[in-house]
């Protein structure tokens, strides 16, 4: 599958809008993926993951790791791909990342972290601080788009489907705050945005 064939399929479902977001990782942008409306569909969240996984064939990974929300179905279709568990972190009580409801990995097991978007790759790196933790080896990170122009840098080699260069800014810095605006949180607000 090629870039462009990825973009349009996020293309196709309205899952890329224009507006005045804050993404998850706090920054704000005009531009917001909402990969969860590509993966809406299974038949889309399949090929995906039977992609992504393919970026990744050869490592030996016995299972895949996701932080969640967002994570969960990107990361469960690469690891039906790969033929392998697939577990999730959540935050706990402290806001921490955690791994919880009995998952756990085999000493030195070779983990796969996935997520939907990069944008700062936060929730990836601190998936991965959980993997350590947890006795396992992150060996790679793969999501299904890097928005950062791949300038990410993660601790364990990276791939994702589709690369694209979005700007993201702090709040501070962001011309449409400056101009009044108020930034929408597409968690509980794209469904109703826009286009
Ligand atoms: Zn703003």
């Amino acid at each position: 599958m090629k870039s462009e064939e990825v973009l349009k399929v996020f293309e196709q479902v309205g899952a890329i809008r224009q507006g005045h977001f804050e993404l998850s990782s706090g920054r704000h942008s005009a531009t917001y993926i909402q990969c969860a409306l590509v993966l809406a569909h299974p038949s889309h969240a399949e090929q995906l993951g039977r992609e992504l996984a393919g970026l990744f064939g050869n490592l030996g990974v016995t299972c895949v790791l996701s932080p969640a929300l967002g994570g969960i179905v990107i990361g469960y279709e690469v690891a039906r791909a790969l033929g392998v568990r697939a577990l999730f972190v959540e935050r706990d009580r402290s806001g921490q990342m955690a791994l919880r409801r009995g998952f756990e990995f085999k000493p030195g097991e070779r983990v796969l972290v996935v997520e939907d978007v990069w944008t700062t790759g936060g929730s990836t790196r601190e998936t991965i601080g959980v993997v350590e933790q947890e006795g396992g080896l992150a060996v790679a990170a793969g999501a299904l788009i890097d928005r950062s122009g791949g300038r990410l840098e993660l601790n364990v080699p990276s791939r994702a489907l589709l690369e694209m260069d979005v700007p993201s800014y702090e709040p501070d810095d962001c011309a449409q705050c400056r101009a009044g605006g108020i930034a929408a949180r597409p968690g509980s607000r794209f469904s109703r945005a826009h286009p």
